[in-house]
């Protein structure tokens, strides 16, 4: 009896531990950095990228598009230099492009988007062979990364990282809805730079910490989902930096899910960890522009813009700002696949490890109390039979 009294002792501590557990799931704490994204610069850069022209892959657009961004880093600071990636798809002369921010450190963040824009609004009711203007899907992401690159550039001395800005061409152009666009795939220029990511750095010196790929990042009613394939734990950890600066509704803490075909794929299959920011694009009543001639500056949002820009300069900085980063608790460095369990996830499992254990303890006394009985038969044969 005082054996299971022990025994009920440790059940008891085993509960009182799980009820002290703090079932929050916002772990993330943002270090006190302030924050220069500025939305209205975003906004004139995707402004700009629209007045240019549909960005279809080998257009002179196209070309106009990478020359505004070399001559808009070039202002910023003289030390980003454009560094191209050419290659060729259906017969056209396609490029991706890349800046670097602290080449000199060993650890690289990538920050990523596409740059083209569908050469056809497959998805329009009445416009289906004319572009898609790209505000959004195209100019949006572009438009954060050139902003991030200026306030990145301000910290550039306290940052413990090399930064690469990386635009790819050729993302858009694959197969939605029939007719789509003959001879092209989704996501070719990404294909491209990861199978020749060694001709970009120096793999004996320098290694990739993590990748971040916007999409459509600039739209009205701006809401993230929780893309399926992106690294669970660095998606977690920016949802969380995004709640913790009061962005609530665009970083849900019950996002809608969804895998989705994009840029960063081909950088998880290279063991990087990698996170697409992206929306519901799909039939979704809150943005029905996707791949139709409405994806216009009409449907572009300052705010949207500025939420993105600011949640992902915190990232860097809770991350990577000395002396700040030192005190920071996040989940960096987010190769293990996993999410930190949600409130009624985590009580469930505790629950349930709880009534394993139970059954465990039961039946060992069970047993026990079974053999103690077997004993005391075998004894009581052996007694008659003359032995004891
Ligand atoms: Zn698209």
């Amino acid at each position: 009896m005082l054996r299971f009294r022990k025994k009920s002792t440790y059940l008891l501590i085993i509960f009182m531990f799980i009820n002290s557990i703090n079932f929050s799931h916002d772990l993330v704490q943002n270090v006190d950095a302030e924050l220069l994204f500025e939305g209205q610069k975003a906004l004139v850069h995707v402004r700009r990228q629209v007045e240019l022209g549909p960005r279809i892959p080998g257009s002179k657009e196209s070309k106009s598009c990478l020359n505004y961004f070399i001559r808009e880093f070039d202002k910023i600071d003289d030390d980003y230099y454009p560094i191209f990636q050419e290659f060729i798809i259906n017969n056209v002369s396609c490029r991706n492009l890349l800046f670097k921010l602290n080449p000199q450190k060993p650890n690289i963040v990538i920050l990523a988007t596409h740059f083209d824009t569908r050469a056809r609004a497959t998805k329009d009711d009445f416009a289906k062979k004319t572009p898609v203007p790209g505000a959004n899907d195209g100019a949006s992401g572009c438009a954060v990364l050139l902003e991030l690159a200026r306030v990145l550039q301000i910290k550039e001395k306290n940052l413990e990282c090399q930064v690469w800005f990386l635009f790819f061409d050729a993302e858009d152009q694959g197969y939605d809805v029939s007719p789509g666009i003959e001879g092209w795939d989704w996501c070719e220029g990404s294909k491209i730079f990861a199978e020749h990511i060694d001709a970009y750095h120096n793999p004996e010196h320098e290694y990739f910490d993590c990748l971040i790929l916007l999409d459509m990042v600039g739209g009205i009613n701006l809401q993230f989902i929780k893309e399926q394939k992106s690294t669970p734990s660095l998606l977690e950890e920016i949802f969380e930096i995004g709640r913790g600066l009061d962005f609530t509704d665009v970083f849900p803490e019950n996002p809608n899910s969804a895998s989705v075909i994009d840029d960063h794929d081909s950088f998880l299959e290279l063991g990087i960890p990698s996170v697409d920011l992206i929306i519901n694009f799909w039939n979704n009543p809150d943005w029905p522009y996707h791949h139709t001639t409405r994806d216009d500056l009409t449907s572009i949002s300052k705010k949207s813009l500025e939420i993105t820009g600011k949640t992902v300069e915190q990232f860097l900085y809770n991350n990577y700002l000395y002396p700040l980063n030192k005190s920071y608790q996040g989940y960096k460095p987010w190769k293990f696949p996993y999410y930190i369990p949600y409130h009624g996830t985590l009580l469930l499992l505790m629950c349930f490890l709880a009534g394993i254990f139970s059954l465990i303890v039961i039946s060992y006394y069970f047993k026990k109390s079974r053999k103690k009985g077997n004993n005391e038969i075998s004894k009581n044969k052996l007694t008659k039979r003359g032995f004891i």
